[in-house]
Parts: C-alpha cells; sequence; structure tokens
C-alpha cells in the first residue's frame, strides 16, 4: 500500500559537536520519503528550486519514490540550517529560507488522489491541508509539525489537526503546542484537539505513544556513535508509517511494533550527517 507525502525538501547546513555540512540534501519530505521506501512505495508532493541537482532526484528515485508530485519552480530550495550542542535532542535552528515552498500552491497527480495513508510531514500547515483536501478518502492521516509552525501559524495548524488520526511531534513541540509542562496533561489537552493517537519523540529516550487506551513507551537503540540528529523524527515517522501502510492495519497493536520499526530507521540515520547512512544503507 503506497503512502502520499508533503513535506520540505531542502538544502540543510549543520553543525554538532561533532562536525559540519553545508548545503546537502534534507528536509523533512526526504527523509520520510527515504525512510518508508525502505518498506513501501512513497508518492512525494514538494517543489525545488532550478538549484536542485539532478544527482539528488537520481538519488529519490533509485529508492523507487514517486516524483510526479516534485514540482520545480523558478527561484531558489528552501533552505535551513541549524546547530546542536552536545545535548543532541535539541536543535537551535539559524535561519529558515522557505523560498520556493512561499508561493507553493500543490495540484496532486491524479494517480495520488486516492492515498490510503497521508503523511504530512513538517511543513506549513496550510500547505498540509491543502494537499489532504485533495485526497479523496484517506484511511489513515498522520502529521507532524515544528516550533516554528506553532509559533508561527498556529490557528492553521490546529485547523488542520482536526483531519489528523496521528500526530508525531517531540516532547518540547509537545507542550508549546498545549501550552503545559506536565507531559500527560498535555498529551490529553493535544488528543482534544483532533488526534487519536500522539507519538511523543523523544531523541536518544525512545517514544512514547497516547492513545484512548493508555499510554505506550519504547526505548531508542542505544548508539555508540551519533553524529548528526537532524532528520531523526521524520525517518522515525518513515519507518512507523512505512510499517502501517505494508500491513494495512494501524490497530494498537501495530502501532506498537511500527514504533520499534520507526525507532531502528532513526537510529541509522543519526550515524552520519544527511541521508548518508540511509544511503550507505542500500
Ligand atoms: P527533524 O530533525 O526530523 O525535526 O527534521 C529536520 C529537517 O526538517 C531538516 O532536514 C530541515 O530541512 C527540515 N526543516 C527545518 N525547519 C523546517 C520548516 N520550518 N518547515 C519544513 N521543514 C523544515
Amino acid at each position: 500500500m503506497s503512502i502520499l507525502v508533503v513535506g520540505s525538501v531542502a538544502f540543510d547546513s549543520v553543525e554538532t559537536p561533532f562536525g559540519k555540512a553545508d548545503e546537502v540534501l534534507g528536509g523533512s519530505g526526504t527523509y520520510f520519503s527515504t525512510s518508508a521506501s525502505f518498506f513501501t512505495d512513497v508518492n512525494l508532493v514538494a517543489v525545488v528550486g532550478e538549484d536542485f541537482p539532478t544527482e539528488h532526484t537520481d538519488f529519490l528515485k533509485s529508492r523507487n519514490i514517486d516524483l510526479s508530485g516534485l514540482t520545480t519552480a523558478a527561484g531558489k530550495t528552501f533552505r535551513w540550517s541549524g546547530e546542536y550542542g552536545y545535548d543532541l535532542n535539541e536543535a537551535k535552528t539559524l535561519d529558515t529560507q522557505l523560498n520556493v515552498f512561499a508561493e507553493f500552491c500543490p495540484q496532486l497527480p491524479q494517480s495520488y488522489m486516492d492515498a490510503d495513508y497521508v503523511f504530512l510531514a513538517n511543513i506549513d500547515p496550510e500547505l498540509q491541508l491543502d494537499v489532504l483536501k485533495q485526497v479523496v478518502r484517506p484511511k489513515v492521516v498522520a502529521c507532524d509539525t515544528m516550533n516554528f509552525w506553532i509559533d508561527g501559524k498556529r490557528e492553521a495548524l490546529i485547523k488542520t489537526l482536526k483531519h489528523v488520526d496521528i500526530l508525531l511531534i517531540n516532547d518540547g513541540e509537545v507542550r508549546q503546542l498545549a501550552d503545559e509542562a506536565n507531559m500527560v496533561k498535555a498529551a490529553h489537552k493535544v488528543l482534544a484537539m483532533g488526534p487519536k493517537t500522539l507519538v511523543v519523540k523523544r531523541g536518544e529516550y525512545g517514544a512514547t505513544m497516547f492513545t484512548e487506551h493508555g499510554v505506550f513507551s519504547a526505548p531508542a537503540y542505544p548508539l555508540e556513535d551519533v553524529y548528526d540528529p537532524t532528520g531523526a523524527g521524520d525517518t522515525f515517522a518513515g519507518g512507523f508509517m512505512g510499517y502501517l501502510a505494508s500491513v494495512r492495519d494501524h490497530s494498537d497493536a501495530a502501532m506498537r511494533r511500527a514504533i520499534i520499526f520507526g525507532s531502528v530507521m532513526a537510529s541509522f540515520n543519526v550515524e552520519d550527517f544527511s541521508l548518508q547512512r540511509m544511503k550507505a544503507t542500500g
């Protein structure tokens, strides 16, 4: 069963205590699609600028990702730069340049419209809803976001969340969205906004899922070598949704297993910069 994803395709510049990468391939849509492609077929909706090299589109094609929804527009590709201290769980954004995403009005290819599994990766919540409205009857809609949109487009985000089944965000984002410091209270406030399931990503400490059935927690895979956590959340979501779509099951038991697959995919990704580690996995 294929997955439709809308998200950013980007050039990232990242510095961690263990190294630095400039203008490398990144973006929420890129990490998600690549990770999910290990489980199922992926249809990507995004926009890049004229500066986006064929080397990167060739890589996405090599993962069998359908790029008929990837538009090339006049202008520059989305750019993000960030840095991490020794606490790799927290990214500090230095700069975000939306560039071609600022004017992007996606028109889904006909072949994408009957998607059963939809992932609204981290991008403008208005764009997320725009894409979702074009899908005829999705079975499972999952979503990610970040502080940039919780701060900057809160109302639009709350509107999008009403149509979401599963929200996957990190612990800081849960607290910010709910405006509540206690995680359990915050999770219940977020569940009241629409999603039936909330998966809280907690970096090296794993992930915790809140549903009407209760709470499920799993640790992250313990790693000795972590170089760059950028994209870990999107890679986790790609493993999580990729698994659900591949077994066509989103019961509580399947989602618990999906968390383990998500953690495994994320554990590979953080071992190198950009998508190098997933590229090497083959
Ligand atoms: P993660 O580390 O999983 O939270 O995701 C990092 C990725 O998100 C990077 O590759 C960035 O290009 C992308 N990103 C950062 N800020 C934004 C934003 N405001 N909207 C969309 N994508 C973003």
